[in-house]
């Protein structure tokens, strides 16, 4: 039997969390303090510490003792999986908390965050647990005077800087698997959603992490996190954010000590939908993968490519599917769209609404934001045709819930678009035809193509982009690869 899903007003009004810095296992306070704004109403909800470049430091040196003396790395893989399974559990324990935590930092539907981030982050925690002693080293064949070995040793200190629209998810993304291995960690999460990390950095703690193996230092992107960047003692630098700041990134990584940066950036998604498809499910499909988590997804399928016999048809099924899902207080158990995450956030995507429409195009739902009543940022759905592929529209994130309608006479054409943005993340196909399916995957330049479906994963599946969007996936065991160096070593018998 299930439990009847909480009053999330309640839970949001009582909830308890950490805002201090974690660093060597300890709550410091760091240089000074933030507000953290709900964007459900533009309220405060409480204060947090932000770090400056020396708390940085602090936390890259607690990391760094822990990776050296070995009280992680030297731990046997089997209690080192321990932790990270008791960590998952407890994850679930306060999957509660941790999703009323997620909406009103960042504006999702409660019930959503439960479902989607929480799990994703227990479901994580618990996959790289089980994988830890699963993954074995090699002893290659060379000649009987001698041993190779190929092992793979953890790479040292993780440095992290994650975004905030999948906050736990993407944070534990990149944690569990660089923990799994044996790395420390330096964790930056973002400046809008700081208070989920540092609610499962706690949790952490108390699942047996040793001090210093996880330090979480909030502060803003370009003092706590180009710290992190350019620090001269970490070893890898795992980022999802935006295509300027991994620019930024890597170059404060070629800059200093040359860490390896692994990059998880922007993207312009598509639905290429084909005469032959099953245009119910595209269109159905279509509506759903620019609006989920209002729209702030890299992998939102932001441009409607469509065969133009077809336009008008499936325009109209996706318009009719859009019109339900109206945001609303993502606190509401009904709530099918939530807030966006911040003001700034909200002027962003209605300045590029603004903007795009000034190019020309047809507005033909939304455009404006709404809710706006309430004090926080709502946008409604937004849709608009009639663009050219190069128009700003058809080529900038958004990061919102707006699709832009495109049209195409040829396969070839329709691939074409496809590619013709500077992004190569993750796009849809919908044909019936397997030929025309398998050729437009193969054109398509992209880390992820889906046929018939939108936004399929798994744990076992990697998750990544090509081009400007980005290298180094996350998920599944390659993941493992990022945090680990080859070694190897020669022993000469006798
Ligand atoms: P952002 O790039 O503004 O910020 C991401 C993180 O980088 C934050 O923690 C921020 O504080 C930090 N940061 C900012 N400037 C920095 C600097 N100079 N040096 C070091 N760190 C810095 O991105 P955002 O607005 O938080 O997130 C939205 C972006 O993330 C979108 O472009 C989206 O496509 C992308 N994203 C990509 C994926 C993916 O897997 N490819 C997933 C989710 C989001």
């Amino acid at each position: 039997m299930t439990n009847p899903p909480p009053d999330w007003h309640v839970l949001a009004a009582t909830v308890e969390y950490p805002t201090d810095l974690l660093i060597d296992g300890g709550w410091v306070p760091g240089e000074h303090r933030s507000d953290v704004v709900s964007p459900i109403d533009g309220r405060v909800i409480t204060d947090v510490a932000y770090a400056d470049a020396a708390s940085v430091d602090r936390a890259v040196a607690s990391a760094r003792r822990a990776f050296e003396d070995r009280r992680w790395s030297g731990m046997a893989p089997a209690d080192r999986k321990d932790v990270l399974i008791r960590w998952s559990h407890l994850v679930n324990e306060h999957a509660e908390q941790l999703a009323v935590l997620t909406s009103l930092e960042m504006g999702k539907p409660a019930r959503e965050a439960q479902a989607i981030d929480v799990r994703a982050c227990h479901r994580t925690l618990r996959w790289y647990g089980e994988a830890i002693d699963k993954v074995l080293d090699e002893m290659p064949s060379v000649p009987d005077s001698s041993w190779a070995l190929i092992e793979r040793e953890p790479a040292g200190v993780v440095g992290a800087i994650t975004p905030w629209n999948f906050p736990l998810t993407l944070e534990t993304w990149k944690v569990a698997p660089a923990l799994a291995v044996g790395c420390s960690v330096v964790l930056k999460p973002a400046e809008l959603s700081p208070l989920t990390a540092l609610y499962v950095a706690r949790l952490g703690l108390e699942a047996g992490l040793p001090d210093g193996v996880l330090n979480v230092v909030n502060g803003s992107g370009a003092v706590a996190g180009a710290a992190l960047a350019g620090h001269m003692d970490v070893d890898v630098i795992t980022f999802t954010g935006s295509t300027a700041t991994g620019r930024a990134i890597m170059a404060a990584a070629a800059q200093s000590n040359m860490k390896r940066p692994y990059l998880e950036l922007g993207g312009k998604g598509a639905n290429i939908v084909f005469p032959d498809a099953d245009l119910d499910k595209a269109a159905a499909a279509t509506a759903w993968a620019v609006t989920y988590n209002a729209g702030q997804m890299c992998t939102a399928g932001s441009r409607l490519i469509v065969h133009e016999s077809i336009k008008d048809e499936v325009v109209g099924k996706v318009l009719e599917a859009m019109a339900a899902l109206q945001p609303n207080d993502p606190l509401r158990h009904d709530a099918p769209l939530g807030a966006i995450a911040s003001a700034r956030q909200l002027e962003t995507i209605h300045s590029i609404v603004t903007e795009g429409l000034a190019e020309g195009g047809h507005l033909l739902m939304g455009g404006e934001p709404v809710l706006t009543e309430s004090g926080g940022s709502y946008y409604p759905p937004t849709v608009v045709e009639g663009l050219n592929p190069h128009s700003l529209l058809a080529q900038k994130e958004v990061f919102g819930p707006v699709l832009s309608v495109l049209t195409f006479a040829t396969d070839d054409e329709a691939i074409a678009i496809g590619n013709a943005t500077p992004y190569g993340l993750a796009s849809a196909i919908w044909t019936n035809d397997l030929n025309r399916a398998r050729r437009a995957s193969k054109g398509l330049r992209m880390g992820t193509v889906w046929v018939n479906c939108f936004e399929e994963g798994d744990l076992t599946v990697p998750f990544g982009g090509v081009k400007q969007s980005g290298f180094g996936s996350d998920k599944s065991l390659h993941a493992l690869e990022k945090f680990t160096n080859l070694k190897t070593t020669w022993i000469e018998l006798s």
